[in-house]
């Protein structure tokens, strides 16, 4: 099976992981301020403070954005349920913003016409979460100017977009954005094993989430109300968790960080390859907007016309058969029965459902063959025909 992605570890990342293994620190030693200078050197960002996840990122994010019980979130439906899923830790609720039919990410004049309805019945958000599905930014100036305007929050769920620009500037930096989380999840772009970061450019935001990220605690003098009681005077002045990264998970993300221009090309050659070899099937092939750079975490493809949900099945379970490990990124978030619960129905986001529909990720990853690429197009050509 030609996987839908997967890791790229090579010599340096074995040795970089070993040392580590056998030096004085399996956590909190210098491997992890040092993914976070590599990651702030390569987004801009100003500030990262690298988690065990990108779940646990975007949950730090929002309790330092000061989400809380009563406040209300709004997230695209088509991501990976961990960017509602962030909100309800918080105790807010969660709403969804339909997304763009040619770019899927969450559509502005969706956004627009949902914050007029919501002024109207005074229920705004405090947060909105932009996810840049498959690595192509949002469009994050529209979203940024209706912050101004309704007084909300922005985090970006970069999960997908690490080394993508936006308008020249690359995601991370958060020019249009308070907080952006990366994950580095093995099928992500740079891999820790299991990872996230929080990159902002707010020092206060860092420092919150830093000490959420450890339980609360802080050693810092500064950052204390009482008096040190002694050499061994700690305190907890916040309710945090244990969110940390270990150094082995941090020398990995060190060592793969060095190639992730390496990466990005690599998978934005591939794309083009893509693009020219499925351009004569009867697929609608993913956006190419100016002024972006994506990452091309995945590559997905629609099926045209209109009632096309069993023919969907039919391609996936033939591709699949045929050795081609096609998924579907994502399911509507709504739809998961944890949300149905909440009171979402399906067709909640027209635009999603349509979505769902009709879209494949077909395999994309740094060590992909053009054999295997070939593989891929021509099990699509004979299934479309
Ligand atoms: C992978 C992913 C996450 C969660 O990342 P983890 O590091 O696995 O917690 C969140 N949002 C999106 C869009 C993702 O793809």
């Amino acid at each position: 099976m030609i996987p839908y992605g997967r890791q790229a570890i090579d010599a340096e990342d074995v040795e970089a992981v070993i040392a580590t293994l056998t030096s004085d620190f399996l956590t909190q030693g210098p491997q992890v301020p040092g993914f976070e200078r590599a990651v702030c050197e390569a987004t801009g960002a100003g500030h990262a403070v690298a988690v065990n996840s990108a779940t646990s990122a975007l949950h730090i994010a929002c309790l330092a954005l000061g989400v809380g019980p009563g406040d209300l979130v709004w997230t695209s439906p088509i991501s990976f349920a961990a960017s509602a899923n962030c909100a309800r830790y918080c105790g807010a609720d969660v709403d969804f913003v339909d997304i763009d039919r040619e770019s899927f990410n969450m559509s502005p004049a969706a956004l627009e016409e949902k914050l007029e309805a919501a002024a109207r019945i005074g229920r705004l958000p405090k947060l909105v979460i932009p996810v840049h599905l498959c690595g192509l930014p949002c469009e994050m100036e529209a979203i940024a100017a209706l912050a101004k305007r309704y007084g909300f929050k922005i985090l970006e769920d970069a999960s997908h977009a690490i080394g993508a620009r936006y308008r020249d500037m690359p995601v991370g930096a958060c020019a249009h954005s308070d907080i952006a989380v990366f994950s580095f999840h093995p099928v992500k772009i740079v891999t820790t094993g299991e990872g996230g970061v929080a990159a902002t450019k707010d020092p206060e935001l860092a420092r919150r989430m830093g000490l959420l990220r450890s339980h609360g605690i802080t050693r810092d003098p500064a950052e204390m109300e009482g008096e040190l009681d002694g050499p061994w005077y700690y305190e907890q002045v916040a309710l945090g968790l244990n969110y940390r990264m270990t150094e082995i998970q941090a020398a990995l993300g060190l060592s793969q960080m060095r190639r992730l221009d390496q990466f990005v090309a690599r998978r934005n050659a591939l794309a083009e390859r893509y693009d020219e070899r499925l351009s004569g099937l009867p697929l609608d092939l993913p956006e190419r907007p100016a002024g972006v750079r994506s990452s091309f975490h995945l590559y997905v493809v629609r099926l045209r016309g209109e009632s096309v949900r069993d023919f969907h099945r039919q391609v996936f379970e033939a591709l699949r058969e045929r050795g081609i490990g096609v998924n579907l990124h994502y399911i509507p978030i709504y739809r998961h029965p944890y949300y149905r619960d909440l009171g979402f129905r399906p067709g909640h986001c027209p635009e999603a459902e349509r979505y769902y529909e009709r879209a494949i990720s077909i395999p994309l990853y740094h060590g992909m063959t053009e054999d295997q690429q070939d593989r891929v197009v021509t099990a699509l050509g004979e299934v479309l025909s």
